[in-house]
C-alpha cells in the first residue's frame, strides 16, 4: 500500500465495538483552513479530529486512511479514484463500511466512478464533505460526519443496510451516481432530480428501503479499474456553430463525446449538425444523447428535432445525469474492447445511475 496516513481513533467506549468504520480522508473543505492569503487549503487529518471530539464517543471501531496530501476535489482524477478503490478492496474483509471524506465539487464524480468500479459491492461506501470547514463554528462538517457514519454503521439482522455507493450531505443520502451538486451557497448542495432519496436523518434515521440498491447474488468484490479519458462533454447552445461542433468531433484521439442535449434529447436539425455527427459515429466515436435538464429523461424520437439521432446510432442515456453519463463513457472504454458492447451497456444501467 501507498505511503498513507493510517490512524486508529481511539475512542471512549469501554467495551470493544463490534462495527468497524474505515473512514478515507481526501481533503475539501471539510479539513480546509485559511492561509495567508486568506484562500482555502485542504490540511490534514489528525488536526482535523481535534475539532470534532463527538467522534471519540461513538460506538465504532474507527481507522482513518488519509491521503498523503489532501487535495481540492477539483484536482481529482481517475488516478485518485484508483487509489480509494485500491484502499477500499485492500480493507474490504476488516471493514463493515466506508466513509470518504472528499470535497463537494467533485464528489458526484468520484461516487459515480466508484459506483461502477467496485463490482460486487455488498457494503456501504458513503461520501460526505462540508460547505464550511470545520474549524469554523457554523460547519456543516460535524453533523454530515457524524451521521454518514451512523449510515455506514446501520445494519438489520448483522447484514448492512445500504451496499452500494452515496452521498450522504444536509440531512439526505442520495444514491451516489444520481447525483449532482446543485448549489454552492447553501447547505443543501446535492440533489438527486431522478432518483428519491435513500435515507433521511431526522430525529431518526428513515430508510427508503424499497429504493435502495438491492444485493445481487452474493459475489466477491472484484475492481474494475481501468479508464481512458479521450471523451469530452459537448453542450449545445442556440447559435452554436458548425466549427466548434466539427472540431470538438476531430479531436485527435477521441472516443466519445457525451451530448447534452435540450429537454428530452432534442438538437437542432440542421443538415450540417447531422453530417457532422454521423461522420463522427462512422468512424467509431460514441456519440451519448444526455439531457441539460437535471430532471426527466432523453426520449429519441418523441420530437420531430432527436428522431435522426437514433437513426444515425447516437446512444440514449435516458435519466442519466452528466457526470454519472462522462465517468460511465470513460469506465466502459477502458474496460471494455467491443464498441458495440460498450454502446449496450451505455443504454442500460450497470450500477443503477439510470432507468430504462
Ligand atoms: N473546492 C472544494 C472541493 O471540492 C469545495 C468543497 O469541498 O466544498 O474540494
Amino acid at each position: 500500500m501507498k505511503n498513507y496516513r493510517i490512524v486508529n481513533i481511539r475512542t471512549t467506549i469501554k467495551s470493544d465495538p463490534a462495527i468497524s468504520i474505515l473512514i478515507i480522508y481526501t481533503g475539501g473543505t471539510f479539513g480546509m483552513v485559511y492561509d495567508e492569503d486568506g484562500s482555502l487549503t485542504p490540511f490534514n487529518f489528525s488536526k482535523v479530529l481535534d475539532k470534532i471530539p463527538e467522534v471519540m464517543s461513538l460506538e465504532l471501531k474507527l481507522t482513518v486512511i488519509s491521503f498523503p496530501e489532501p487535495i481540492d476535489s477539483s484536482n481529482i482524477d481517475f488516478s485518485h479514484w484508483q487509489e480509494i478503490a485500491s484502499i477500499i478492496s485492500e480493507n474490504y474483509r476488516n471493514f463493515d463500511g466506508f466513509v470518504i471524506l472528499h470535497g463537494t465539487d467533485t464528489m458526484a464524480y468520484t461516487a459515480s466512478a466508484l459506483s461502477y468500479m467496485l463490482d460486487g459491492l455488498n457494503k456501504p461506501v458513503i461520501l460526505t464533505g462540508a460547505q464550511i470547514p470545520i474549524g469554523h463554528i457554523r460547519s456543516d462538517a460535524r453533523e454530515n460526519l457524524i451521521t454518514a457514519l451512523e449510515m455506514a454503521s446501520a445494519q438489520h439482522l448483522h447484514k448492512p443496510i445500504i451496499r452500494e455507493v452515496c452521498i450522504y450531505f444536509n440531512y439526505v443520502l442520495l444514491r451516489g451516481n444520481r447525483a449532482q451538486k446543485v448549489k454552492s451557497s447553501t447547505f443543501a448542495a446535492f440533489e438527486s432530480q431522478n432518483y428519491p432519496v435513500l435515507a433521511e436523518s431526522g430525529i431518526s434515521i428513515e430508510y427508503n428501503i424499497s429504493n435502495l440498491y438491492k444485493a445481487q447474488k452474493p459475489k466477491k468484490l472484484n475492481i474494475r479499474e481501468q479508464f481512458d479519458s479521450n471523451v469530452t462533454v459537448l453542450r449545445l447552445f442556440p447559435g452554436i456553430t458548425p466549427e466548434v461542433v466539427k472540431c470538438t468531433l476531430e479531436i485527435a484521439g477521441l472516443k466519445g463525446v457525451v451530448l447534452e442535449t435540450y429537454g428530452s434529447g432534442n438538437t437542432m436539425s440542421h443538415k450540417w449538425f447531422t453530417q457532422i455527427l454521423q461522420r463522427a459515429i462512422k468512424s467509431g466515436i460514441i456519440v451519448y444523447n444526455v439531457s441539460q435538464c437535471s430532471g426527466g429523461e432523453v426520449i429519441q424520437g418523441r420530437y420531430e428535432t432527436s428522431k435522426k439521432l437514433k437513426k444515425i446510432g447516437v446512444v440514449s442515456g435516458g435519466d442519466i445525469t452528466t457526470e454519472a453519463a462522462v465517468t460511465k463513457l470513460m469506465f466502459l472504454l477502458g474496460n471494455e474492447n467491443d464498441l458495440n458492447l460498450i454502446k449496450d451497456k451505455l443504454s442500460k444501467p450497470i450500477a443503477g445511475e439510470m432507468d430504462l
